[in-house]
């Protein structure tokens, strides 16, 4: 099965805390283990700005572009601006519109790259330039594949930027579990906030996770899921309180696919954040999420 990948995700961002290595990492431990061979992996082009402005303003796609974000705008989006990280941000848009299509028509799509979460309409944030969940969610509704989806965003921030866009968008439900007494520090309203104490460790999540998101996947029947699965709720994590281990966030990844297949939802993944003391950790909680979404949506594929 196809996934989506580019190298120019690596972007050099200096001492930096996100550890933009972690997308060569995990499509290279794909290929080591199995998961995936090295002509299922595709690299996307650059999104064009038709479809990033199905959420962005053309006022900042335009600033994004020419380098032209102010110093206040660039402290809110906490990124050294470079050629190569707005090239970047193109390519990662098109990457998760392209796996949102292949979960169409697959079940499941993978892209190791994606989640920009807290960009808003006219400002990034919080490293992320763009939205690219709530531009591939436009984009198949545009193009006439979807009515509904939903976006389960389990990454341990709240996806603020995802809830805004669609705050008034009946026919897509955002659904975001995170750490409450963490970035952003003013919160969205999203369709379900999960939102937890700090120190909560796998018992808890999984019951409060399952207890309010699986009644709402059951009410709202989405035609397409897509999984934001941060690795940041990590008790490891550098940038987040949670206190999961390997083991509950592979039962969160268990939870999701299975439900959604259950229900025949495909389901598009995008990797969002993960800032774990190890890389090598962060990258095993990525890898896990795709190895299970795959054993669970696509088992016996080769
Ligand atoms: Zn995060």
């Amino acid at each position: 099965m196809k996934m989506f990948y580019s190298p120019k995700y690596e972007v050099e961002l200096g001492e930096h805390i996100l550890p933009t290595v972690k997308f060569r990492l995990i499509k290279e431990k794909l290929i080591e283990l199995g998961i995936a061979k090295p002509w299922d992996i595709e690299e996307p082009p650059p999104a064009v700005d038709e479809d990033i402005s199905l959420v962005h303003t053309p006022a900042y796609i335009d600033k994004v572009r020419r380098g032209r974000l102010t110093t206040d705008e660039l402290a809110v989006l906490d990124l050294p601006y470079s050629k190569e990280l707005v090239e970047a941000a193109w390519i990662g848009v098109e990457g998760t519109i392209r796996a949102a299509r292949y979960a169409l028509e697959t079940k499941l799509g993978i892209h190791i790259g994606g989640g920009g979460h807290h960009a808003y309409p006219d400002h990034g944030a919080g490293y992320c330039l763009f939205n690219d969940c709530a531009i591939a969610i436009r984009k198949l509704k545009e193009e006439g594949r979807i009515v509904k989806a939903m976006v389960v965003d389990c990454d341990v921030h709240q996806g603020d930027g995802t809830a805004f866009i669609f705050r008034e968008d009946p026919t897509v439900f955002t659904c975001s579990v995170h750490q409450e007494d963490l970035y952003p520090e003013v919160k969205q309203q999203s369709d379900l906030d999960i939102g937890l104490e700090t120190g909560v460790g796998d018992d808890q999540y999984l019951e409060e996770f399952s207890r309010h998101f699986l009644p709402a996947l059951e009410i709202f029947r989405p035609q397409l899921l897509v999984y934001v699965a941060g690795a940041d709720p990590y008790h490891d994590d550098q940038e987040g309180e949670l206190a999961l281990t390997f083991e509950g966030l592979e039962r969160r990844d268990q939870i999701v696919f299975q439900e959604a297949k259950r229900r025949r939802v495909p389901v598009a993944v995008v990797l969002a954040g993960g800032y774990a003391r190890r890389t090598a950790d962060t990258v095993a909680i990525h890898v896990t999420t795709i190895r299970t979404g795959r054993h669970i949506v696509r088992p016996g594929m080769g």
